[in-house]
């Protein structure tokens, strides 16, 4: 499976994280922090689906430009998978006629800007040969990881979350190889904080991998900027046989 953790800094795409967006064989979309800031509209077009994992700002906020640029009356809509609780939000604060038009409503008939489909937890939706389950993640809005298999390989997108026990036991029955995006995003000076907002630091980073089925591939994201080099330096001392720890714009074989 090919993804792509998209950039999210112009000026330093490779070098900074600010925002979430990854792209599966260039069709399909986790989040949409950067995804409508990244490439020409025709190659935005070519994604159907985004798979929203909650509203935070960092991971939708590319998402009104993106359906603007991926609108062709002549093809299918774009689907917007998302909890029921996030796709609320979405209609309540965006698409609400005064930070964006209510794309929902003002869709001409039959051909809608977006079809909003509101997943069930643990209910897979086969889209583009792949197999995407939801699963329910500990943070501070509703959330939703994903997990992605195309038979062959499976790839666990662990969204923002603080420690959480289900999305790894479902892991366990998935084809191998299995890969992990998991967040980082204070360091452990900061747990306090990592508490209260329902993130990980590289202690528990540690604890949440040693619940993972074994060699399982470790992808570290969302370390926030300000703390990056020291949350970097901290996960290195895990020592852990298998963990890439993401800067910004890259594709991964996974
Ligand atoms: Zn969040
Ligand atoms: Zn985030």
């Amino acid at each position: 499976m090919k993804v792509r953790l998209i950039g999210s800094s112009p000026d330093a795409p490779r070098d900074r994280h600010y925002a979430s967006s990854y792209l599966i064989n260039d069709r399909v979309a986790i989040d949409a922090g950067t995804l409508g800031f990244s490439g020409t509209p025709e190659e935005q077009a070519e994604v159907r689906h985004v798979f929203l994992t909650h509203s935070h700002m960092d991971h939708i906020s590319s998402l009104p430009v993106f359906l603007e640029n991926a609108y062709d009356p002549e093809v299918p809509a774009v689907t917007v998978h998302a909890l029921p609780e996030t796709m609320e939000t979405l209609q309540r604060h965006i698409f609400n006629g005064e930070i964006w038009p209510d794309f929902i409503h003002l869709s001409p008939p039959g051909r809608p800007f977006f079809l909003p489909n509101r997943v069930r937890l643990e209910e897979p939706i086969e889209v583009e040969g792949l197999r995407v389950v939801p699963v329910a993640m500990n943070h501070i809005v509703p959330t939703a990881g994903y997990l992605v298999t195309d038979g062959r390989s499976t790839v666990a997108f662990g969204a923002d979350s603080g420690p959480t026990e289900r999305m790894w036991a479902l892991m366990m029955d998935m084809p191998a190889p299995r890969s992990v995006f998991l967040e980082c995003t204070f360091p452990d000076e900061l747990t306090g904080l990592a508490g209260i907002s329902a993130h990980l630091t590289p202690e528990s980073f540690g604890v949440e991998v040693a619940k993972m089925p074994p060699e399982t591939s470790i992808l570290a994201v969302h370390l926030k900027h300000r703390f990056r080099d020291r949350v970097a330096e901290e996960l290195r001392a895990l020592g852990l046989p298998d963990l890439r720890i993401t800067g910004g714009e890259a594709t991964y074989e996974l």
